[in-house]
């Protein structure tokens, strides 16, 4: 089976809206897809995020999609930035709505942002970054707030990485937790032009029997399910045949592709 667990819509900095996802996931052949549109930060309103005032209007759009596309499974999910401190407000967020899945991610380390610009990462320390970051998502998987990680590496988002860097004590964290994570297709898309995560990192995933979720992190419908197959590829040579799906955060592995 293919599902896609990462999609943004207008109400955030993605396009269209559900329905428009859906319609590309049906075209595609795709057997599921989950909305993961970025949840409000609740301590400030930003331009890339749901705000409180817009939330519910994302949950009826989502809703909507999945009466008009009854045979296509659409859940109804959100990608939830992990601040360490702010383990209460994401408890608040979880509680509002019957989410199916809840995605963490990492995107600032302090006001840091990781995946904005390359510029912002002239003269920084690569590896101390690196650090600090899987530091950050150690923290996010122990807190055991989410049901996948996504996009795992994505400091490298614009080619910048250590020379070698050890992801298992990041792994240890998510496979002690219980949790999941992320294989996107964005960074394809993006500088660096490889899946996140990269091939060693999803080989000792796979050793430490973390199981995966599908995401193309679309922000535009034409990217749902984008480059599927090379992600079904990679997870086959790291020794995956199941991809979870998740109804009401209950976790359910299905076959791979
Ligand atoms: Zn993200
Ligand atoms: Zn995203």
């Amino acid at each position: 089976m293919l599902l896609d667990y990462h999609m943004h819509t207008r109400l955030t900095d993605g396009t269209m809206e559900p329905a428009d996802y859906a319609r590309v996931a049906i075209a595609r052949g795709l057997d599921e897809i989950c909305c993961t549109d970025h949840a409000p930060l609740g301590n400030r309103e930003t331009d890339w995020t749901l705000t409180s005032a817009n939330l519910a209007t994302y949950v009826d759009w989502v809703q909507a999609a999945q009466r008009q596309f009854p045979r296509l499974p659409i859940k109804l999910g959100l990608e939830v930035d992990y601040f360490p401190g702010r383990e209460d407000w994401i408890r608040e967020l979880v509680g509002l709505y019957p989410w199916d899945f809840i995605l963490g991610s990492v995107h600032f380390i302090g006001d840091f942002p990781v995946d904005r610009s390359a510029a912002d990462w002239k003269d920084q320390n690569i590896d101390e970054r690196w650090h600090q970051y899987f530091q950050l998502w150690e923290h996010a998987a122990r807190t055991r707030l989410f049901d996948s990680l996504a996009h795992p590496d994505l400091p490298k988002k614009f080619g910048l990485r250590p020379a070698t860097f050890d992801y298992r004590p990041a792994l240890r964290a998510v496979q002690v937790a219980g949790g999941a994570i992320e294989v996107s297709t964005a960074g394809l898309r993006k500088p660096c032009r490889e899946i996140y995560p990269t091939e060693e990192f999803l080989r000792l995933a796979r050793q430490f029997d973390i199981p995966i979720t599908f995401g193309s992190d679309a922000h535009i419908p034409d990217d749902t399910g984008a480059n599927f197959d090379k992600a079904v590829t990679l997870a086959r040579r790291c020794g995956y045949d199941k991809l979870c799906r998740f109804t009401q955060r209950r976790r359910e592995l299905v076959p791979l592709g």
